[in-house]
């Protein structure tokens, strides 16, 4: 009752894993020495490696939105035609960006919790067969629900658009086959699953892509996709890095390569399944029901009950930050995070806590029911 462990479970940032930050302790080191650009490179080729892509994988010192803000003004043009995919709050950010740069963007919107299908796509890449690219999130955070990315690549790979998918909590989550599906530019950001602290964001470009880097006229100077090829390829950035944060990443996928991304991604789709049961077995239900994600579970808050006041009482109960809605769904819904360092100790605790919360503000709840749900999807999964 006394002591409240401060416990960070939001879908972004998310758990630190400890000895990425203890790594990043030894940051009184240059960045262009070669102590520096063999920790550079590492995280290059380690990236590459969880990916799983062939493809150049180039890193900057931004949130993540700093590398889908360089993927549109390094690859297109003033009045370019592109499609955006927009299932929420990220797919909106996408809208903006394209329409700050003056692209013209057909924006396919569907409501919060539901998502954009691969045959919308088809069909608006018939309608305008000169457009460029098509834009989406593999996981879109603001509501748990996941695009088939799979299916919407493989209508795209038989046109000259490209493909580029914001993956930041796609990464490690689920399965993106980059080179297999033909996934053009895969974005991340290193406060999702890679476990440590926002700053950092990367992506992956296929030649498909660099291509469009030829001809694009759009301004840019920080975001230079070509320059920070030639300076990674010589074991540099080509501004001062985050050196404490390259430090704590090229820890951290000292780890993730150590588990192995399937397994990471096993993880996260346990913890998610375990979510869902314990959620339905309280009487909540799902926000995104039909494709619901790994990254985040979102859940609708109980009639009567403003999602504002689960997501205090955590805060206030136990000292545990969980996400509400973002925007218009805040107060609606609350999301409960699986990426990255996250592990069945932290979910029993989840819920535990939410049937606590659930109970103490009128809700007609059995105590260790969503417990109990939870621990079934772990005995199944153990036993296997
Ligand atoms: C976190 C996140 C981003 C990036 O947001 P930043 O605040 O710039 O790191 C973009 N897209 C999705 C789907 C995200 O979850």
């Amino acid at each position: 009752m006394y002591i409240r462990k401060q416990r960070l479970l939001t879908p972004g940032p998310t758990p630190l894993y400890p000895p990425a930050l203890h790594a990043m302790m030894a940051s009184d080191i240059h960045h262009r020495t070669e102590d520096f650009r063999r920790v550079y490179r590492s995280c290059l080729a380690d990236l590459k490696e969880v990916m799983a892509t062939a493809n150049d994988v180039l890193l900057f010192a931004a949130s993540g939105t700093g590398a889908m803000d360089a993927s549109v003004s390094n690859l297109f043009s003033r009045g370019d035609k592109v499609i955006v995919c927009c299932a929420g709050k990220f797919g909106e950010r996408w809208a903006e960006i394209a329409k700050a740069y003056g692209l013209d963007a057909n924006v396919l919107i569907v409501p919060y919790g539901q998502v954009v299908s691969p045959a919308q796509v088809e069909a608006a890449l018939a309608a305008e067969p000169a457009t460029k690219a098509v834009f989406v999130q593999a996981s879109e955070t603001s509501t748990g629900a996941a695009h088939d990315i799979r299916a919407m690549a493989a209508a795209i790979a038989k046109t000259p658009a490209v493909f580029i998918v914001d993956a930041i909590t796609g990464l490690g989550t689920m399965p993106l086959d980059i080179d297999g599906w033909g996934l053009d530019v895969v974005i991340g950001g290193s406060q999702k699953a890679f476990m440590i602290p926002p700053g950092l964001a990367f992506l992956s470009i296929s030649p498909k892509a660099w291509k469009l880097a030829e001809t694009a006229t759009l301004p840019h100077y920080y975001f230079n996709l070509k320059k920070e090829k030639k300076s990674g390829d010589a074991g540099e950035s080509s501004w001062t890095p985050s050196t404490a944060l390259i430090l704590a990443l090229a820890e951290a996928l000292r780890y993730v390569k150590q588990i192995g991304m399937d397994k990471l991604i096993r993880n996260a789709q346990l913890l998610a399944e375990a979510t869902r049961a314990a959620v339905l077995k309280l009487g909540l239900e799902l926000f995104a029901p039909g494709s619901p994600g790994s990254s985040v579970t979102a859940v609708k808050a109980p009639a009567g009950l403003d999602s504002s006041v689960i997501v205090k009482e955590f805060r206030s109960r136990f000292g545990a930050i969980i996400a509400n809605g973002q925007g218009s769904m805040k107060g609606q819904i609350f999301r409960i995070a699986h990426l990255g360092y996250f592990d069945f100790m932290d979910l029993f605790a989840v819920i535990a806590g939410l049937e606590l919360i659930l109970k103490a503000n009128g809700l007609p709840v059995e105590f260790g029911a969503g417990v109990a749900a939870a621990e079934e999807i772990y005995q199944k999964a153990s036993q296997q």
